[in-house]
């Protein structure tokens, strides 16, 4: 059964967040632009943000990656995508609805691998919004290749020993707790010998030696993703998230929703560039005619258009066979692999035509395509880069081929034509016809 619908009654909701993220939220971007407003909760913008989310609440539509039977509002990874799409237009969007990375993959988790004491010290108050989280597993020395990763943790009585560095771990320094991925068996290989440990605030032995920004942030240090080191830091054994040396387990179900949320949420920025850009070429005269009028302007528009929507029934798609499996199989692993390889992609060709056709003015800061423009790049890195994800889709596309039986291919025409007319091939012949 195919369906490309919208209940009426979810349709309404999404008209309410629609005008709600015009008139509420997209304002706030333009006040608060420090790197970590958005997820500070100590930030000035999360006082103008505390209104706002009471109202979400009310609404019953706060937190809602996480489905009913977690402790969540969810309604599924379709409908959060119809809500995202709405919420990427705005920097704070996800902070204002409770679904803010990476504290809604670090929720879901928890939720999933939680003891009961984990859920209720740390699971509940980031739910309520009344704290931030951080998820650090990158290494100085390593971030796509776990293989490279040393942050090593030993058992000593009822605590576990961490030592190590760990880098770009975004929030730490205004996250009330870290899940830090370490080494709990350096014996085994990586994805058998990692764990996650919860590691508070104030521990002794941990330390932020720096924050870095992305961009060119005139603060040096001011940025939002710390570079992390833990010496001789110790945290109790009941600490452990999920079950000694199943780290990557636990991590995946957090990455698989994290890098599908972001594209969710890119499509609202692509929707975002495209509004501009039509409302651009519908205004500005050149050459005695409109800009929409000149058919290299139609076909950019016309490209746009195309491209955001087949991207959009993909990560729709995607959204739609997680809910079906309600797991991260190798089906839907693929596709957020393929959507997740798009989305720079997407983004550059876009924003870009969106930027250019706007003139000076589009490159200036009185618009926001440079900001957006700025945010492209990580997209391409953070969850694992480009390549790795290409690898995977086309590793998963390539086994359900086989190799062609014999020298020539299956769809060679000679031997084709030779089975095609020992079918059909009597029909050729003059004596055949009714004629
Ligand atoms: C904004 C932002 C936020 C982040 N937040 C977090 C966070 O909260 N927690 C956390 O743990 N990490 C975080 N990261 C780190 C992120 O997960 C890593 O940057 C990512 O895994 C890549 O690791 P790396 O930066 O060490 O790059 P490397 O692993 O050194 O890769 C560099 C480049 O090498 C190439 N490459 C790498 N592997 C392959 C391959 N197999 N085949 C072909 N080419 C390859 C690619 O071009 C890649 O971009 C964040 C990153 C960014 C940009």
């Amino acid at each position: 059964m195919w369906s490309f619908e919208t209940e009426p009654e979810f349709q309404a909701e999404l008209d309410w967040i629609k005008e709600f993220t015009r008139t509420e939220i997209e304002p706030l971007d333009l006040v608060f632009r420090g790197p970590g407003d958005p997820w500070d909760p100590y930030s000035p913008a999360a006082r103008a943000m505390a209104p706002l989310q009471e109202s979400v609440k009310e609404k019953n539509l706060w937190a809602c990656h996480l489905g009913p039977e977690l402790g969540g509002a969810g309604f599924g990874q379709v409908k959060l995508g119809l809500m995202n799409e709405i919420l990427g237009r705005s920097r704070f969007g996800p902070s204002v609805f409770g679904c803010q990375a990476p504290d809604s993959g670090n929720a879901e988790i928890l939720a999933h691998y939680g003891t009961p004491e984990q859920k209720e010290r740390f699971l509940q108050p980031l739910l309520d919004g009344k704290i931030a989280s951080c998820y650090s597993m990158t290494e100085p020395q390593a971030g796509a290749d776990p293989a490279e990763f040393t942050c090593r943790a030993q058992r000593d009585g009822d605590e576990w020993v961490i030592n190590g560095e760990k880098w770009f771990a975004s929030h730490a320094r205004f996250a009330e707790f870290l899940l830090v991925m370490v080494v709990t068996n350096p014996e085994r290989k990586i994805h058998e010998g990692a764990s996650i440990l919860l590691v508070e605030k104030g521990t002794p032995g941990f330390e932020i030696l720096r924050n870095s920004a992305v961009g060119p942030y005139i603060e040096q240090g001011d940025g939002v993703h710390g570079y992390l080191r833990f010496t001789d830091c110790r945290v109790p054994s009941n600490n452990l998230l999920g079950e000694e040396g199943k780290g990557f387990l636990v991590a995946q179900t957090r990455l698989g929703g994290g890098r599908v949320h972001h594209a969710m949420r890119s499509v609202g920025v692509l929707n975002k560039a495209l509004d501009m850009m039509c409302e651009r070429v519908l205004s500005r005269t050149t050459k005695g005619e409109l800009l929409a009028n000149k058919q290299l302007t139609q076909e950019k528009i016309a490209d746009t258009y195309t491209q955001i929507l087949q991207y959009r029934l993909h990560v729709l798609y995607t959204a739609w066979l997680i809910d079906k499996h309600k797991q991260y199989n190798r089906e839907v692993r693929k596709e957020i692999a393929a959507i997740k390889a798009e989305t720079p992609k997407i983004l550059q060709e876009v924003i870009y035509h969106a930027m250019h056709l706007h003139g000076s003015l589009g490159m200036s800061d009185e618009v926001p395509f440079m900001t957006m423009w700025a945010n492209i790049p990580e997209m391409g890195v953070v969850d694992g880069p480009t390549e790795v994800h290409k690898v995977t889709v086309a590793r998963s596309v390539l086994r359900d081929y086989a190799p062609a039986n014999g020298l020539f291919p299956t769809y060679h025409i000679p031997a084709q034509y030779e089975a095609a007319m020992e079918k059909y091939g009597h029909f050729l012949d003059p004596k055949e016809s009714d004629g």
